[in-house]
């Protein structure tokens, strides 16, 4: 339906509670195939049904159902440009009263053309004041909208501080993750990124990069804790997500990474990720949805 057209009450229970799960999928644009390739289209649901289960949202059909509905939507609004594709799985009983039982579920989804997210070749950054909540507070693992606000404290608190992004700690100090994207060290000729239990949300990117790292270039990634000054001495330094791509990060809290420009092995995995994406990069179209028919 038009845009205009799906409206949500203002008495909905998600909106007063942000009880709602949601995904932000990308639509790449491959000017010479005419197509768009939906990068990882099943993983990106599989995550969505595994929040839903954390707060017992029902959703009205499969992983697979949701998979054919998104390429139907994408093909339909016919872009011809990168698109992000926003589907939100939320408790829609118009009833108030702070709980996750005894309530109706819904679900819609939308796609708006969206280039670059985090709009620098390489991003200046500052630890945040704020950190990510534990598992117990929030689990970060789950992509839930209530917990945006988290994020939106880190981000704004960066950006009003003058630096692009914002680099979250976990509770216990060790760092967990960017405002909307995960991220990676180098350190001596390795990948390192917080563990899954540093507080982050597993992100899909993060687990390309670790693939591609490892098949292409030979790279192994190390999961652990990391201190902050781990931060500053870094060889090399990088934020992955569907927003964000591979994006450089030149530096954090006025202390340049390496010598400040992009590193050999941050432009390296760069320039794959951006080919493996938009359906150029043949050995990993099993990643890619195509949505035009040919
Ligand atoms: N962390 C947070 C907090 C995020 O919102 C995102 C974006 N979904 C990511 C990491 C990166 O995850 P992905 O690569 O799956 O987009």
């Amino acid at each position: 339906m038009p845009l205009e057209e799906a409206k949500i009450g203002i008495m909905t229970h998600a909106f007063h509670y942000g009880t709602a799960i949601f995904e932000g999928i990308r639509g790449n644009w491959n000017g010479e195939q005419q197509q768009t390739y939906i990068f990882r289209l099943k993983e990106h649901f599989e995550r969505l049904e595994k929040g839903c289960r954390v707060l017992k949202i029902n959703l009205p059909c499969s992983v697979d159902e949701m998979c054919k509905l998104t390429v139907e939507l994408v093909a339909k609004c016919g872009f011809r440009e990168d698109v992000y594709i926003r589907p939100v799985a939320y408790t829609s009983s118009e009833s108030l009263g702070v709980r996750l039982h005894d309530l109706e579920h819904d679900f819609f989804m939308f796609v708006i053309p969206w280039g670059p997210y985090l709009d620098v070749d390489k991003a200046r950054c500052c630890v945040s004041s704020w950190r990510r909540p534990e598992d117990n507070v929030i689990p970060p693992q789950i992509k839930a909208n209530g917990l945006y606000i988290n994020n939106a404290l880190a981000k704004t608190e960066a950006q009003s501080s003058g630096y692009d992004e914002a680099i979250m700690l976990a509770p216990d100090g060790h760092i967990s993750e960017g405002s909307g994207e995960n991220i990676f060290l180098i350190i001596d000729g390795k990948l390192v990124t917080p563990a899954v239990n540093n507080n982050i949300l597993t992100g899909i990117t993060r687990n390309t990069v670790i693939e591609l790292a490892e098949k292409e270039l030979g790279i192994e990634t190390v999961h652990r804790s990391i201190d902050r000054s781990e931060l500053y001495m870094a060889d090399e330094c990088f934020f992955t997500g569907t927003a964000a791509h591979v994006t450089p990060i030149a530096e954090i809290d006025d202390r340049k990474i390496g010598n400040g420009e992009i590193g050999e092995i941050t432009a390296r995995l760069q320039d794959i990720y951006v080919r493996v994406i938009r359906g150029d990069y043949p050995k990993y179209l099993h990643w890619c949805t195509p949505v035009y028919d040919k």
